[in-house]
């Protein structure tokens, strides 16, 4: 596993403290994130790869600060966001996941053989040549998730993965997360999805509320929603 290392992490969009001081070690394979709307839950996933960098303080992942290293530190560690309208660039779903190997020192043929992989993977490979404007919202998801873990990554953060999905393709969005051999970081509403991880991170008032295993840190935030 890798490990992911928040230090003394601060935040501010303008004058509105987000994050005020974020000190983690997280080093398990199955890490959630919860916290209200609004908490700087994003904002944190954010920082792992260097989309967001703090106003203070440093993320790192295994030893490379993801700010100064952003490069680096994103070939380790894939995004996901919650829509995947935002990380769908090409007009097909097989152009879609082999666009992001475009910069890889792959030969053709084994691109080739990637993207088949992860289509199959996915359970995409009937949809090869589908327009991805087409796509259910739950094709899109897994669409945007295979388009990252065809390059394999280390660790797969992912931002609220279930939220714009309805129940069944949330409960597949599900299957397919518990079943990456990957770390995870998940930020998530969907407090099931968290029932077998390793550990949750509670946010609140831009700090770590809990911290600790699923069922206690979830009757944490159970306790601070109400
Ligand atoms: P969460 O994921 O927990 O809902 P976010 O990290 O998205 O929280 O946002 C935390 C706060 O920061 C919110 O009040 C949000 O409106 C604000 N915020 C998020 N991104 C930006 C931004 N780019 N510019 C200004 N404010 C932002």
């Amino acid at each position: 596993m890798s490990e992911i290392r928040f230090e003394a992490v601060h935040h501010s969009y303008g004058e509105r403290t987000v994050l005020a001081g974020i000190d983690l070690t997280l080093t398990e394979r199955r890490i959630g994130v919860v916290g209200a709307n609004g908490s700087g839950k994003s904002t944190l996933a954010r920082m792992i790869n260097g989309l967001v960098t703090p106003t203070s303080g440093t993320v790192s992942v295994d030893g490379l600060d993801a700010a100064r290293k952003g490069r680096q530190v994103r070939k380790k560690v894939g995004f996901v966001f919650t829509d995947p309208d935002h990380q769908i660039v090409m007009p097909t779903v097989s152009e879609d996941i082999a666009f992001s190997l475009r910069r890889s020192a792959l030969s053709k043929a084994e691109r080739t053989d990637r993207v088949t992989q992860v289509l199959t993977d996915f359970g995409l490979d009937g949809h090869a040549d589908h327009p991805t404007h087409l796509l259910s919202g739950g094709q899109k998801q897994l669409l945007a998730l295979a388009a990252v873990m065809v390059t394999e990554p280390d660790v797969l953060v992912a931002d609220e993965p279930t939220t714009l999905l309805d129940l069944r393709n949330a409960r597949l969005m599900r299957s397919t997360l518990a079943a990456l051999p990957q770390q995870l970081v998940v930020v998530t509403h969907h407090l099931d999805l968290l029932d077998d991880f390793d550990r949750v991170i509670v946010i609140d008032g831009g700090r770590v509320a809990a911290d600790g295993a699923p069922a206690e840190a979830i009757a944490h935030y159970r306790g601070l929603i109400g």
